[in-house]
């Protein structure tokens, strides 16, 4: 899992999660270097691992000292440095796809709840409006969407950027947020992997065949194996995976090379 997919599984927990569980992973410290994850005080409950049956616990404040509730053991106590939280920035996440999609200056506003507009840019084919909003998973994010988006101008094109989950949405083109953008460690900012244009399908979409297409679609893919847990260790073994699904998926179109699919693992596997 890259950094962004992690930022993604964060956003898709709806809430503040306790540094504690990230605490040694080199791409959370990298998601705060780049402002997408803030402080957001202490968590209220903790997974108590400490008895046969793990139950949630909510956190007390006692004698000075903080700890949970547990039917077994009683009261155990937990350190502070262990309840600190952070929740996702999604104001900065916005400019920094502002930045990596290279919109002009301006644009960026919060439509809703859940929906941000990115910018504009513009395609071969016209000018697209690019939108982030957290999920799409179900009627009801499908349903916020709408709302936010009813008094946007029309353009050319529309792109709907999601952290978690991507159903179709009638008005607009969506794609997941891992596949779109990697991290860029070095500069602590996002950079773009797959372009608008391809994104939206600008201009009119190819029907298979062209490079683009197929890493479009194989992001995607891989994308999909690495969040339902089920992608090879090995780029080549991912690579061979990744085909035979491609081929089941899509069985009326040419394929790419392994050699080209490989090349897709290490760009997914990359940031
Ligand atoms: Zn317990």
């Amino acid at each position: 899992m890259n950094a962004v997919s992690l930022l993604c599984d964060i956003i898709g927990q709806a809430g503040k999660v306790a540094a504690r569980a990230y605490r040694d992973d080199a791409r959370f410290g990298a998601l705060l270097d780049a402002g997408l994850l803030e402080d957001d005080g202490l968590v209220q409950s903790v997974l108590c691992e400490n008895c046969d049956l793990p139950h949630d616990a909510e956190i007390k404040f006692e004698f000075g000292s903080y700890g949970h509730f547990c039917p077994d053991l009683g009261l155990v106590p937990v350190e502070r440095a262990d309840l600190v939280a952070v929740r996702p920035n999604l104001a900065a996440l916005v400019e920094h796809l502002h930045a990596a999609f290279e919109c002009p200056p301006g644009g960026i506003s919060q439509l809703g709840p859940q929906t941000w507009r990115v910018g504009l840019v513009d395609t071969p084919g016209g000018r697209a409006v690019v939108h982030f909003h957290t999920c799409l998973r179900t009627d009801d994010d499908l349903v916020s969407l709408g709302n936010a988006l009813r008094a946007e101008i029309r353009r050319d094109y529309a792109l709907v950027v999601t952290a978690a989950g991507h159903l179709p949405f009638r008005d607009a083109a969506t794609y997941p947020l891992a596949t779109m953008v990697q991290m860029d460690l070095g500069a602590a900012c996002l950079r773009k992997i797959v372009s608008v244009a391809e994104a939206v399908g600008a201009p009119p979409r190819p029907t298979g065949g062209r490079p683009s297409v197929y890493r479009e679609r194989f992001h995607e893919l891989l994308a999909e194996r690495a969040a339902q847990v089920v992608a090879e260790k090995g780029r080549n073994e991912e690579a061979k995976a990744a085909l035979l699904e491609y081929r089941r998926r899509y069985p009326h179109e040419t394929t790419p090379s392994l050699s080209t699919v490989k090349a897709y693992v290490s760009e997914f596997r990359g940031g």
